[in-house]
C-alpha cells in the first residue's frame, strides 16, 4: 500500500544550515531583512525560512560579480587551474552526498536513493567534465582572401544569471554553472524559491574549495523580484534560464528591453515515445511507465504522450496498468517507494486539475486520477486512453504522473501525431526495425531522440529544444560554447599599406 510521509522509520532530517543568501564569497541577510519558508512536500510542514532576495540584493551579487569578472584572477586563471579547483569542488561534493541528497529529499521530494545515487554524484560529474574541458578552450587559425594573418579568440561571456527551476536543483544548476565556471564566467544563480537549499550548501563548498570570491553568487527568492531583476539587468552579460515556456518569453522580452544580453532558455515538454509492432511489449510497457512517472512525472523530458502500433496494443496496456498497479506511492526515504510527492501545493492542484479535466473531456482513466490521501502531495500514477489530440491532457505540459495514451496505424500516422505539439524537447522510439527508427528519428522535430532507451542522459550530449521548448544546449561541448564569445584577430602578414 502507498505509504505517504507519515511514516517516520526512514526519515533523517538534515540539519539546515545555510539559509541566507552568498554575494561575494558571504552569507549575507537580504537588504529588506525580509525570509521567505520552503515546505517539505512530504509533510506540508515548513523546512526553514530562507532570505528573500530582491532588485538590491541582485545589484549586490552583480556588482560583486562585475569586479570578480573585471579585475579578479578567474578569467585570467590559466585553464588548468580553474579545472583544479572545479575538480576540489566536486570532490567535495562527493563528501557530502548524504546530506545534499536528503536536503533534496525534504526540499524537491525527490527519492532519497536516486537524489545520493544519481542527482547530487552528477553534480560532481558535471563540474569534472568541464573542469577536463577548462584547459582546452581555444579558437583557429583563418585562411583570410588576402595577406593577413587572423585568428579567433573565445572569450568568457562575462557575468551570467542562471535561472534554475526546481525539479532538478542539483542537476540543472550543475549543467549551468560548470561550462560558466571552466569557461571563466562569473554568475548570479537563483535557484527555484520551491527548492533554495541545496544550491546554498553548493556555494559554501565552492568557497572551500577555493572558488574565488563574487564568482558564483546565490540569491534565494521569487522568480518576479529576484529572477525578472537578473533578465532585466543591465550590466548581465548573458542568461541562461531552465523553466516553464511562458517564463522563457518573459526572460527573453526583459533581456530585448534592457541590454539584449545573450539567452539561452531550456523549456516545457510534451514529449512523445512511440512503441512500434515488433517491440517486446514488456520492455516497452516499462520504459512507458519509467518514462512518465519519473521524478513524479516533473521532468520536462517526460514521455507525457504515448504512441502504440495497434498490432500489440491491447497486450500493451494490460502490461502497463498492471505495471502502473505495482508502482509504489509514498516518503521518498523509504527504499520501497517508486515515487515521492509533487514539489508543491501548487503543482499537486495544478495536476489534480488536469486529471479532473481529462475526465470531463471524456478520456478513459485505465487506472489513478487520485492523490493518496493524508498527508503530503501525492498522486496516484494516472493513465488516459481514448483521447483525442486537442485535449488539454494532449496539448498542455501537466509535469506530474500523467499519460495519455494513443494508438496508431502507420508509420506516417506515428510521425505526424507525435510532431503534433508545439514542444519538441525529446522524444522515445521502441522498434527492432533499423529502418523505422532511422526514418522517425529524423522526422521527428525534437532536440534529442532515445532509441530503445529513454531519460538516457549524459553529460557529454547536448541536450535542448526545437520549436517552443527552447534554443540553446545543455550539456556536451555545445554548452560551453554558450559561455564564450567569439573575438576574431586579423594582422597583415607583410609591412602592406594596410
Ligand atoms: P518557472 O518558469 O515558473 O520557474 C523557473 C525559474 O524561473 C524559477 O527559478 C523561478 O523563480 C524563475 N522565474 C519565475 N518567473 C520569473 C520571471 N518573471 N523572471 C525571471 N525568472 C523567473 O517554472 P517552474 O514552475 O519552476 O518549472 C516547471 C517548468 O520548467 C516546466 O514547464 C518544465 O518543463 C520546465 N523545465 C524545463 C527543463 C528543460 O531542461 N527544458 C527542465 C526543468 C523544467
Amino acid at each position: 500500500t502507498p505509504s505517504n510521509g507519515s511514516s517516520d522509520s526512514f526519515v533523517k532530517m538534515p540539519t539546515i544550515k545555510f539559509t541566507k543568501l552568498f554575494i561575494d564569497g558571504e552569507f549575507v541577510d537580504s537588504v529588506s531583512g525580509k525570509t521567505f519558508e520552503t515546505i517539505d512536500p512530504r509533510t506540508e510542514e515548513v523546512i526553514a525560512r530562507v532570505a528573500e532576495g530582491d532588485k538590491e540584493d541582485v545589484n549586490l551579487a552583480v556588482e560583486a560579480a562585475r569586479g570578480a569578472f573585471d579585475h579578479g584572477p578567474w578569467p585570467r586563471l590559466p585553464g588548468s587551474e580553474r579545472g583544479r579547483i572545479m575538480m576540489k569542488f566536486a570532490d567535495l561534493i562527493d563528501e557530502h552526498v548524504e546530506e545534499l541528497a536528503a536536503l533534496e529529499t525534504i526540499d524537491a521530494g525527490k527519492l532519497f536513493g536516486l537524489a545520493k545515487l544519481v542527482d547530487v554524484p552528477s553534480g560532481a560529474k558535471t563540474l569534472r567534465y568541464y573542469a577536463g574541458a577548462a584547459d582546452k578552450i581555444h579558437g583557429e587559425v583563418l585562411k583570410m582572401s588576402r595577406e593577413f594573418h587572423a585568428y579567433t579568440l573565445r572569450e568568457p561571456i562575462g557575468v551570467v544569471g542562471l535561472i534554475i527551476p526546481w525539479n532538478f536543483p542539483t542537476t540543472i544548476l550543475f549543467s549551468k554553472v560548470s561550462p560558466a565556471l571552466a569557461a571563466g564566467c562569473t554568475m548570479v544563480v537563483k535557484p527555484a524559491e520551491q527548492t533554495p537549499l541545496s544550491a546554498l550548501y553548493y556555494a559554501h563548498l565552492a568557497k572551500l574549495a577555493g572558488i574565488p570570491n563574487g564568482v558564483l553568487n546565490v540569491i534565494t527568492g521569487f522568480g518576479p523580484t529576484a529572477g525578472a531583476s537578473i533578465s532585466s539587468h543591465m550590466d548581465i552579460d548573458g542568461v541562461s534560464f531552465t523553466g516553464s515556456t511562458k517564463i522563457g518569453r518573459e526572460i527573453m522580452q526583459a533581456a530585448a528591453k534592457s541590454n539584449l544580453k545573450v539567452v539561452s532558455l531550456e523549456l516545457g515538454g510534451k514529449s512523445p515515445l512511440v512503441i512500434f509492432d515488433d517491440a517486446d511489449v514488456e520492455k516497452a510497457a516499462q520504459l512507458a511507465l519509467l518514462g512518465i512517472l519519473f521524478n513524479k512525472g516533473e521532468i520536462c523530458v517526460a514521455s507525457s504522450r504515448v504512441f502504440v502500433q495497434e498490432g500489440i496494443y491491447d497486450e500493451f496496456v494490460k502490461k502497463l496498468v498492471e505495471k502502473a498497479k505495482d508502482w509504489v506511492v509514498g516518503d521518498p526515504f523509504d527504499p520501497k517507494v517508486n515515487q515521492g510527492p509533487q514539489v508543491d501545493k501548487k503543482q499537486f492542484e495544478k495536476i489534480l486539475f488536469y486529471i479532473d479535466h481529462g475526465k470531463r473531456e471524456g478520456a478513459t482513466l485505465l487506472t489513478g486520477g487520485k492523490p493518496v490521501g493524508g498527508k503530503g502531495y501525492y498522486i496516484e500514477p494516472t493513465i488516459f486512453t481514448d483521447v483525442k489530440e486537442d485535449m488539454l491532457i494532449v496539448k498542455d505540459e501537466i509535469f506530474g504522473p500523467v499519460m495519455a495514451l494513443m494508438k496508431f496505424k502507420t508509420i506516417d500516422e506515428a510521425i505526424k501525431k507525435a510532431n503534433n505539439t508545439k514542444y519538441g524537447l525529446a522524444a522515445g522510439i521502441v522498434t527492432k526495425n533499423l529502418d523505422v527508427a532511422n526514418t522517425v528519428s529524423r522526422s521527428i522535430r525534437a532536440g534529442v531522440v532515445w532509441i530503445n532507451c529513454y531519460f538516457a542522459f549524459d553529460r557529454d550530449c547536448p541536450y535542448g529544444g526545437y520549436k517552443m521548448s527552447g534554443f540553446g544546449r545543455d550539456n556536451g561541448l555545445e554548452a560551453l560554447h554558450k559561455y564564450l564569445q567569439v573575438k576574431s584577430v586579423v594582422t597583415p602578414i607583410y609591412n602592406s599599406p594596410w
